[in-house]
């Protein structure tokens, strides 16, 4: 019965899922929650068995990606033992996207527990303007953190940065430096208007990834590399580096036309797209009398068909998507 592929009515074929396995998170970055926040209460949050279980689902149909993160991934309890558990479906690729907080002693038993790539957020190397824009964050430890998870041989690390103008544009050339030094992938994301956020305007704070390119360009020739992720991003190499710079356009780039992934939310909601609110709830199902494999793997082939053709995230500042990202799983 199980079909082996995901498809799409547009014929995007969908082979990477990201899972969030919290919403909570011991940071408060202003970009991506309001200060004061509530969290899930614990009966509506998918246990780890849960997600393990769409996770293997997802892989019977064809899933060779799965990326976990949240909220942050290394504040759920347990998490090495989905690591672990995921870890043995014969991912291609399994990776995490984490704040890196607390990667000083979780780095090497991830690793050991089958993760294959870590992506860490980093928006600053001035302490204090880590703290401004994390609000809680410690960068020592995080800095600690990258160089554990170095140690620790992941296949890849990816740093990722979140620009805004006034805010840390100007550390730029610092942190191409720092990637450079530190020999880890970067990529520079433009901030997206998901949940509403009082802090900064949006729309005023937008960096374009053309205009972070011109200002790495001023130090060093961007080379567009040949890899696709199928994704958001769009790769560039330095003529004297290994290191990969990435930029995550979703104001300036359309992306849509060859995306190949969806989102599942900490509450069992399967998100079609980042940027609009189709939904699905596989926690229903999940929850069932009886449930079965069949029936989850059949509201997922399903579920497909709501898969929008394009996001439509415009750059004026003005909140499109009311979720914010540490609901949608970044
Ligand atoms: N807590 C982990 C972390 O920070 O890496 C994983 C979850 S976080 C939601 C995933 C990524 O989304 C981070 O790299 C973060 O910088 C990014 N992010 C959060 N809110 C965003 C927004 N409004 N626009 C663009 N990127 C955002
Ligand atoms: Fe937490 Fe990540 Fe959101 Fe920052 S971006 S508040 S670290 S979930």
């Amino acid at each position: 019965m199980p079909q082996t592929r995901l498809t799409d009515r547009f014929g995007r074929t969908v082979n990477y899922v990201r899972l969030s396995v919290t919403d909570r998170c011991d940071f408060r970055c202003v970009y991506c929650m309001a200060e004061d926040m509530t969290f899930l209460p614990r009966q509506q949050v998918l246990t780890l068995e849960e997600i393990a279980r769409l996770a293997r689902n997802f892989v019977a149909l064809g899933t060779e990606k799965i990326r976990l993160t949240g909220g942050e991934p290394l504040v759920r309890r347990d998490i090495l033992e989905l690591v672990r558990e995921v870890g043995t479906y014969g991912l291609r690729d399994f990776a995490m996207t984490t704040n890196g907080s607390q990667l000083p002693t979780m780095a090497e038993p991830l690793r050991k527990a089958g993760l294959h790539r870590l992506n860490i957020s980093l928006d600053s190397l001035d302490a204090d303007k880590f703290r401004a824009i994390t609000r809680t964050g410690n960068l020592s430890q995080v800095l600690d953190g990258i160089d554990a998870a170095r140690d620790a041989g992941f296949r890849g690390i990816k740093l990722n940065t979140v620009v805004m103008k006034g805010r840390n544009d100007e550390e730029i050339p610092e942190l191409i430096e720092f990637a450079r030094q530190k020999q880890v992938d970067i990529s520079f994301i433009e901030e997206m208007p998901l949940g509403e956020i009082s802090e900064h305007d949006r729309g005023l704070a937008l960096c374009t990834s053309e205009e972070v390119r011109d200002i790495i360009r001023r130090r060093h020739e961007l080379i567009p590399a040949t890899e696709d992720s199928g994704g958001p991003a769009r790769y560039f190499r330095m003529p004297d580096s290994e290191v990969r710079v990435g930029f995550i356009s979703p104001h300036s780039h359309n992306f849509c036309s060859t995306c190949n992934r969806v989102r599942v939310t900490v509450e069992g909601r399967l998100l079609l797209c980042l940027g609009n609110e189709h939904s699905v709830d596989l926690r229903r199902v999940l929850r069932g009398h009886p449930v079965t494999d069949d029936k989850l793997q059949e509201a997922i082939i399903k579920a497909m068909d709501l898969k929008p053709e394009r996001h439509h995230f415009s750059s004026n500042g003005d909140v499109q998507i009311l979720r914010f990202m540490n609901m949608t799983g970044g």
